[in-house]
């Protein structure tokens, strides 16, 4: 039988968030159902409740994509996980699986394209949209579930479920480590975990940032070094310097003083997503072989592996906590910068009666 479950949804964009019940199915063979203990804020979570991606697929649609919670129950299937397990859910809960993309363990690039945690149509359940993690529970299979380490914190490792795969698939991919120049543009949810998985990978840190406001910031997330971008001398005195670059700003840069920054065959990864055009100067991405690439989370094997490293060298997000009736604030407060770094709900306050 379907269980309804207390949540926090838009009825429409634009309009806030508010108290509302969803349905979760049953759980199938292959499905795990978890209590939601935790579930962090992401922007993107913003863009489809702002309609920044056009109208809501499914009213009321309830985000939410940064879900640690424990499992209640398993599928007669399942193989994997039992119950009281701690686990997580990121951005996928499916997809094709039989493409060679999704063969490759890189579902996120699925061809036939995956199913998002939330506002996508349902494979599971025909006519149906998928709900987020601003809920008290939530079923999924078990393929697109996976562990979180007990001696992870498991509220400042919520974020990792977005933000932490997010940067750390691209600075593996691009061989961050030791003896390696990794610079981080922008310090914010996604800027401060890299800076931390940069530096766990034992990579030597630099954080871009437009003026000096951030410089004790950075040092504190274990930052090497700090260069004032606002005034145009780093990108000057710092010229051929970095091996990798991660943008994790949400808005256009000028790519041409980035890519002036990477030594031979440095690469400049863009993981804040722009839907403002950002003109590349040719000229100087042949200087050096340099390369511009974009990055998409990551895959569900490569999720659990980022876990498993966050557990070793105890990285997880810097988060402030709330309570599911602070959703609307947060989101007020996150539009301007003013969140250190990530706002993550308190699973037991979606129970609370409504405002
Ligand atoms: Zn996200
Ligand atoms: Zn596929």
């Amino acid at each position: 039988m379907p269980t309804t479950v207390n949540a926090f949804g838009a009825h429409e964009a634009r309009h806030p968030l508010a108290p509302v019940t969803i349905e979760r199915r049953d759980v199938g063979p292959h499905d795990v159902r978890l209590d939601i203990l935790y579930c962090g804020i992401c922007h993107s979570d913003m863009n489809f409740v702002d309609g920044s991606f056009g109208p809501l697929p499914v009213s009321p649609l309830v985000p939410g994509h940064e879900i640690v919670g424990r499992v209640t129950e398993t599928g007669s299937a399942v193989t994997r996980y039992q119950v009281g397990d701690l686990v997580g859910i990121g951005c996928m809960v499916n997809s094709c699986r039989t493409c060679d993309i999704c063969r490759a363990g890189q579902e996120q690039y699925c061809l036939n394209g995956h199913t998002l945690v939330f506002a996508s149509p349902d494979p599971a359940e025909p006519g149906a949209h998928t709900q987020g993690g601003y809920s008290e529970a939530i079923v999924a299979p078990e393929d697109f579930v996976v562990r979180v380490p007990e001696t992870l914190d498991p509220a400042a490792a919520a974020p990792l479920l977005c933000a932490g795969i997010t940067v750390y698939a691209p600075l593996k991919r691009f061989g961050a480590g030791p003896s390696t120049k990794v610079a981080v543009v922008g310090l914010g949810g996604l800027g401060h975990l890299g800076v931390k998985m940069a530096k766990a990978m034992g990579a030597d840190v630099t954080v871009l940032s437009q003026s000096q406001r951030k410089r004790d910031a950075a040092t504190q997330l274990g930052a090497d070094h700090y260069a004032v971008t606002g005034d145009g001398t780093a990108f000057t005195e710092l010229a051929n310097t970095f091996d990798l670059i991660l943008n994790t700003v949400s808005a256009p840069i000028s790519l041409p003083d980035y890519l002036g920054l990477l030594r031979l065959h440095g690469t400049l990864v863009s993981v804040g997503v722009t839907t403002q055009p950002m003109p590349v100067d040719v000229m100087t991405l042949c200087q050096n072989g340099r390369s511009y690439v974009g990055s998409l989370f990551g895959g569900i094997a490569e999720t659990q592996e980022m876990l498993d490293f966050a557990a070793e060298h105890q990285v997880t997000a810097d988060i402030e906590l709330i309570g599911a009736q602070d959703i609307n604030t947060a989101y007020e407060r996150i539009n301007a910068s003013d969140v250190r770094y990530r706002f993550v709900i308190d699973g037991s306050t979606f129970a609370g009666e409504p405002a």
